[in-house]
Formats: structure tokens, C-alpha cells, sequence
């Protein structure tokens, strides 16, 4: 009789499965962005944590790809013709904000512009579904919070370069619970406080854009009150924190309704630091009043965990792009393993205060950024080249911009699978890819499916 219960039971879950209805929605969906992040930036520091590739966590979970392309590249992405050139992946790639857009609203847009079409119409946010659902929202960032990726998922405007618009309308306008990130108008690159000093209180050499101008910094400073971020009818006040400590003291025990982090760095968190910017990783010590990129995370998420109807987090390694830039390996290498130390910390988080059956991970990037290979590449690829742990592997950049290549896309979680059903097309070399807009488009699709 127990026997034919249970076989009851796994039928009746089988006929589910099959019919689609499975509950696989998220309550919760942690996106992690790697800014700049293609797959040799990955095995780079894989195989200089590892000594081997595909050694981080996250190649345990589903593992996609995305095309990256913005409306500027007619074209697109064609992996038919992509590996006849070496030059193929440098024409025609998207910027951050376009990228930033898609992987936020689900449409693609020209580069530059932030939740808006081309002609200026306001796109609409996952995050901004996410709020209606009653699910608090956040951004955190190792870069400046009103750069343009954190930005590319809470605001509407025509032009990334609009700093002070950007800001205000993330502070003011939006319902986010959470932003953090770089961006402090008194400090400089290494953490030294070279404005707002006691003398003359709101002087400094650097510039208040990135907090919406010198007035937002004021009524931030105040503690006003922002949009009403839980739908109560009240305008709600961010808590500012801005040392690394205070990030730290963030606790369970008094958790605020809203946080607002401005890190005590103006560009990132550690890329700009000075000294010699080609020295190998960590030869120029990381400064120790910037917190790391899962303690950014961990405030971030005790704030957002307290909605019972769920989140959305997106999660930025902002400098790996910046290095990339640069071309700077040494740097390179410790932003990606920031970032991964991140993954494993968002992995930890999930499996103490949550479950793979109500959070999903995505990881994923906006576009690669160096064209990063292993030496002697051009016209052929080579791979990069192991030293061992801890040294510094062989690779050769390319490029001192971002390229159209495929990006990589690792999912684990509630709603995983229903990304490896929506990756349809092939490339040669990566395997199943989808379109970066499939990502939010994916989650929505998820969400729909447990709405009755
Ligand atoms: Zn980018």
C-alpha cells in the first residue's frame, strides 16, 4: 500500500513536470554581473586561484552563453562568420549601458542610453516588476553606484554621461532598498579624505555627480527622505553608510528598511589605487579601508531578505572592466577573483538564509572588454597559458575596448533549467547561447508561470 502511495505521489509530480507547471518561480534573483567578464577572463584567474580551468564555482551550475550586441551593430552577432576573422569580435559591441538595458528590460537599445528605446521612450525595469510583485529591490556596485550598469537597471535616461540626473533619480525617484557603491565626492582613489573636511565643510577636488550634485549630497547628509520604496504612501529615508566598518556593523539585529552605501573611494573600490598599475596581483596592497565585493553583498542582502515577498539584487564587478581597459593583467586577475569570491559568498548566503528552490543565481556579463587571449593569438586563437597557482598566466590582450564576443552565462536555482530550454542557439565554439534580453525576459517568464 505504501509502495503504490509513493507511486501515486511520483506520478502525479512526473504528469506536473511534464504539463509545466512545475513551481519553479523565484522568489528571489541574485544577478551577478562580471563588467568586462568573457570566458578568458574567467579561466585567467581560474588558473590563477586553481591551477587549472573552470575551476571557480560556478562552472558546477548551468553553464550558457549570451550575445551582447546593441542597436548600434545592425549585424548583430553571427557565429557562422565569427571564427572565419580575428577581427570579427571587435566591430560593433555594445557599451555597458545598452548592455545594462537589455539585461534589465529585456529590449535592446544604442549605446549610451539607460532604460530608454532609442527615440526616448521609458523601457520598463525587472526591477521595477519586481516592485510591483511587493519584492524590494537593490544595487550594489565596486565601481561608482550611478555608473552604468547599476544604472542601466533602475533609471530612465537618454545618456550614461548624465551623472547628476542618474544619481537623483536612483536616490529620489526610484523604490530600491539597496544602492552601494564607489562614487564618494571626498575621497580619492586610495581612500584618503581630501574634501568635506572640518575647515571648509563641502569644499573638495573631486566632483559630486555621481551623488546627484552638491544639493542631493546635502539632503543625503540630512537623511531626507527618498520615494516611497514599500508602497505605504510614506517617503522613506536611506540609512548612509560609508566606512568600511559601518558596512561590517550592518546586522540582523537592527537592520534598516533602506541602505544607502557611499564608499569611501571616488573611482573603485581598488582598481584606481596608485602605485605601479603592471606590477603582478596583489604586489601593490589592496587598501584596506575598501570593503570586498562580498562584503558589499552581505549588508545588501540581510536589507533585502526582510521583504517576505522576495528580491532582486544585481550585483556588479565593475573593474574588471576598468583593467581590462588598461590592459593591466595584474589588476585584472584581482577583480575577477573578488568577483568570485562573491559568487561563492551569494552560494553560502543561499544555502544558509534561503534554498535553490525559491533564489536563483544568475551569473552572467554585459560584454568582454581587452579581447583577451592567450599569447601569440592573432589570426589564430590560442588558450591562455597555466603558470601554477598564483602566477600570473599567459595571455595577450588585443583590444583596449570591449568586443562582440558571447559572454558567459551560469545559472543555478529555482527556474535554472527553464534557461537551458531558452538558450536555442548554437555557436561553434561556446555551445548554447540565448540573447542577453532572454535573461530578465526568462525571469519574467518564470514569475508569470506561478501567477495563477
Ligand atoms: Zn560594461
Amino acid at each position: 500500500m505504501r509502495r503504490f502511495l509513493i507511486w501515486i505521489v511520483l506520478c502525479f509530480f512526473g504528469l506536473c513536470g511534464l504539463a509545466g507547471t512545475s513551481p519553479v518561480s523565484p522568489k528571489n534573483v541574485i544577478i551577478m554581473i562580471g563588467d568586462g567578464m568573457g570566458f578568458n577572463h574567467v579561466e585567467a584567474a581560474s588558473l590563477y586561484q586553481y591551477g587549472h580551468y573552470k575551476g571557480q564555482i560556478y562552472w558546477t551550475f548551468k553553464q550558457l552563453a549570451a550575445c551582447t550586441y546593441s542597436l548600434n551593430n545592425p549585424d548583430g552577432y553571427k557565429p557562422s562568420i565569427a571564427y572565419r576573422d580575428f577581427a570579427y569580435f571587435l566591430a560593433g559591441p555594445t557599451d555597458s549601458a545598452a548592455a545594462a538595458t537589455a539585461l534589465s528590460t529585456g529590449q535592446k537599445t544604442m549605446n549610451g542610453m539607460l532604460g530608454m528605446t532609442p527615440d526616448e521612450k521609458s523601457l520598463r525595469h525587472i526591477m521595477e516588476d519586481a516592485e510591483v510583485m511587493g519584492k524590494a529591490t537593490g544595487v550594489v556596485s565596486t565601481v561608482p553606484f550611478a555608473h552604468a550598469t547599476p544604472a542601466g537597471f533602475l533609471v530612465h535616461i537618454s545618456s550614461r554621461g548624465k551623472y547628476p540626473e542618474i544619481a537623483q533619480q536612483m536616490l529620489w525617484d526610484s523604490a530600491a532598498e539597496v544602492i552601494i557603491g564607489a562614487g564618494h565626492p571626498w575621497y580619492d582613489d586610495d581612500g584618503r579624505q581630501v574634501g568635506g573636511l572640518e575647515a571648509n565643510r563641502f569644499e573638495t577636488p573631486q566632483k559630486y555627480d555621481r551623488v546627484g550634485g552638491l544639493e542631493s549630497w546635502k539632503k543625503i547628509m540630512n537623511g531626507e527622505p527618498g520615494a516611497d520604496c514599500d508602497g505605504d504612501g510614506t517617503p522613506d529615508p536611506w540609512t548612509l553608510v560609508q566606512s568600511r566598518q559601518e558596512l561590517r556593523d550592518v546586522s540582523e539585529k537592527d537592520t534598516p528598511k533602506r541602505l544607502l552605501g557611499v564608499l569611501t573611494v571616488y573611482n573603485t573600490l581598488q582598481c584606481s589605487r596608485s602605485g605601479d598599475v603592471k606590477a603582478p596581483p596583489y604586489k601593490v596592497p589592496l587598501l584596506e579601508t575598501s570593503p570586498t565585493m562580498s562584503e558589499i553583498m552581505a549588508p545588501a542582502l540581510c536589507v533585502l531578505k526582510q521583504d517576505q515577498d522576495g528580491f532582486v539584487l544585481m550585483a556588479e564587478g565593475g573593474a574588471i572592466d576598468w583593467a581590462s581597459h588598461g590592459n593591466l593583467s595584474g589588476r585584472l586577475i584581482e577583480e575577477q577573483v573578488d568577483f568570485d569570491k562573491a559568487v561563492e559568498y551569494a552560494v553560502e548566503w543561499i544555502e544558509k538564509h534561503s534554498s535553490w528552490d525559491e533564489t536563483l543565481l544568475i551569473i552572467t556579463a554585459d560584454h568582454e572588454t581587452g579581447y583577451l587571449t592567450g599569447p601569440r593569438s592573432d589570426p589564430v586563437w590560442q588558450p591562455l597559458v597555466n603558470y601554477g597557482v598564483g602566477n600570473l598566466p599567459g595571455m595577450e590582450w588585443h583590444g583596449k575596448g570591449h568586443t562582440n564576443q558571447l559572454v558567459p552565462v551560469f545559472v543555478k536555482g529555482a527556474g535554472a533549467e527553464t534557461f537551458v530550454q531558452r538558450a536555442t542557439m548554437i555557436d561553434p565554439s561556446v555551445g548554447a547561447y540565448m540573447d542577453n534580453t532572454a535573461i530578465p525576459n526568462t525571469v519574467r517568464e518564470l514569475w508569470k508561470r506561478a501567477t495563477p
